[in-house]
């Protein structure tokens, strides 16, 4: 059994990681958007709350993020382990979540902050161009993903555009407000000794050191 957080500014792979941990441990995926967006759709009183408060563009109330967390990871498919992505993201959170953890006698596991240079998360992001017809996504900086010809979609032949939260500036804005809130968060769980930073360049490269990790803390699978 092995429970992970994982923490990580947009664009440093956390998605990529999370599914091939997935595949190859049999993992629960938890992604805090996705719960949220289920929890948003599933037709309860709790639905119609969710929805009200994200239509007008305000945070959910706490105990409800709290009481999906805690729904979600105590389903079957996390009994040997998840990772969980987009939770907690605050220390207040991160306090709550050793309270979920407690009452319902799991670890915390491992924590992994997946570290990236700066320019290469502006590069992943503020490269992308999307296609508006297909929505297909590309990415202009890279050899695997820039489309053929500049601006214009391989498939089907349609303009290719840039997302307006995918511009540099709005990038900028996101990344600051990431460190700023994360930080406290990385003390909080290097104190506590669980804290492993690994480097999000090359996806194979970050699966091997993750596992090493793994092999470091022994197998635990009982
Ligand atoms: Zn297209």
């Amino acid at each position: 059994m092995r429970n992970i957080v994982l923490l990580a500014v947009q664009g440093a792979g956390k998605g990529t990681l999370a599914q091939k941990l997935s595949e190859k441990y049999g993992y629960a995926n938890i992604s805090m958007g996705e719960v949220m967006r289920n929890a948003r759709n599933d037709g309860t009183e709790r639905a119609k709350i969710i929805s009200e408060y994200q239509d007008k563009g305000i945070l959910v109330p706490f105990d409800i993020t709290l009481d999906l967390i805690k729904e979600r990871i105590s389903q079957s498919d996390c009994q040997n382990g998840y990772i969980l992505d987009g939770f907690p993201r605050d220390l207040k959170q991160a306090e709550a979540y050793d309270q979920i953890l407690a009452d319902l006698g799991k670890e915390i596991g491992i924590v992994i902050n997946l570290t990236v240079p700066e320019n290469i998360i502006y590069e992943r992001i503020s490269g992308r161009r999307t296609c508006k017809n297909c929505g297909r996504i590309y990415n202009i900086y890279s050899e695997k993903l820039k489309p053929k010809k500049a601006d214009v979609c391989d498939e089907c032949g349609s303009e290719l555009y840039q997302r307006s939260d995918d511009t540099e500036e709005a990038l900028k804005v996101r990344v600051e407000t990431y460190f700023k809130v994360t930080a406290p968060l990385i003390d909080y769980y290097k104190e506590k000794g669980v804290l492993y930073e690994v480097a999000s360049i090359d996806a194979d490269q970050t699966l091997v050191d993750v596992e090493k990790i793994f092999d470091q803390l022994g197998d635990d699978n009982d």
